[in-house]
């Protein structure tokens, strides 16, 4: 089957994961991804809720296949994840996000920044440090334009290389935010031992915000992290409701389909001017 245009996704059976058998083979078409140039990534805009500019974008993994047609990110993440492929993966995904984003900022003429997922491995991987300031140094990006976004869970591994090479990244000048926040394990104790600039509050408790039965944790989430000099985006915001609760309780940025999906590269730069137009 052929996917037809760009919004027409021919979506990945999950049962096509059932057997061992098909996650190693999806890992070794995932291993040819990059040089078949099968590989690309989606930028979603990040919206400042006081002036209503677009910020900067988040880079999202996309990965049209041969085999398997689109292969959504929650289900070939995982297995490049798995399999280690995610070091190269990420390391792509670091190296073309920085370019891109130099390129979008040269045609509007103002800095953006580009905030980049971290997946644990990666995290891990020796050669992380390394890549992000090659990464840097080659697109010609400040340190600041950039934010990784990581998982509850490397902050829940206590071993002393995580806090000293979030320490070393901010040293830099590089942002880190925490992602899904208050999906997870949630402790407020780690964002009191660690550098942290950001939470990014997960989208499952923006969808009830206007229901009202979530407003009392996001509620909570903004004044916690503002006590802790932390900022707040909330992720998956989808209607005006939800964006005026949010600006209404002094949520920083927000980030959802209300403003814009993840889009194409060629796209991005026609994107930002969209959303001022408001
Ligand atoms: P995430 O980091 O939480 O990314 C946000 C996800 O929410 C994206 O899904 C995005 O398309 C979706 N989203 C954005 N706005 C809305 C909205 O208003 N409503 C709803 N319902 N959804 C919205 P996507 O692109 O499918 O990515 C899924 C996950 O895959 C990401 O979740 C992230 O954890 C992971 N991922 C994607 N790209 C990368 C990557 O380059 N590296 C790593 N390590 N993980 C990645
Ligand atoms: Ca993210
Ligand atoms: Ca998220
Ligand atoms: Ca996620």
């Amino acid at each position: 089957a052929k996917a037809s245009g760009r919004n027409n996704f021919q979506w990945f059976h999950p049962k096509m994961l059932d057997e061992t058998n098909d996650r190693m083979t999806m890992a070794s078409a995932l291993r040819h991804a990059i040089s078949a140039r099968e590989l690309s990534i989606a930028y979603q805009p990040q919206v400042d809720l006081r002036t209503g500019r677009v910020e900067g974008f988040e880079a999202l993994a996309r990965w049209r296949s041969r085999e398997y047609g689109s292969v959504p990110p929650d289900q070939f993440i995982p297995v490049a994840e798995d399999s280690g492929m995610i070091v190269q993966l990420g390391g792509w995904v670091l190296r073309r996000a920085c370019r891109d984003v130099a390129s979008f900022q040269r045609v509007l003429g103002r800095p953006l920044k580009l905030a980049v997922n971290v997946s644990p491995r990666q995290f891990r991987s020796s050669s992380w440090f390394a890549e992000v300031v090659g990464a840097l140094k080659d697109s010609g990006l400040q340190p600041s334009q950039l934010e990784l976004e990581i998982t509850e869970g490397i902050l829940m591994d206590d071993r002393w290389e995580v806090l000293d090479l979030l320490s070393s990244l901010r040293d830099l000048g590089i942002s880190i935010a925490v992602d899904d926040f208050g999906r997870g394990y949630s402790s407020l104790a780690y964002l009191t031992r660690f550098p942290v600039d950001k939470l990014k509050i997960d989208r499952s408790f923006i969808r009830e915000i206007v229901a009202e039965s979530h407003a009392p944790i996001v509620d909570a989430i903004i004044v916690m992290g503002h006590a802790l000099g932390v900022s707040i985006v909330a992720e998956g915001v989808e209607s005006r409701d939800q964006e005026h609760y949010l600006r209404s309780r002094g949520c920083d940025e927000a980030q959802g389909y209300l403003y814009s999906a993840g889009v194409p590269a060629e796209d991005a730069v026609r994107t930002v001017q969209a959303i001022g137009v408001f």
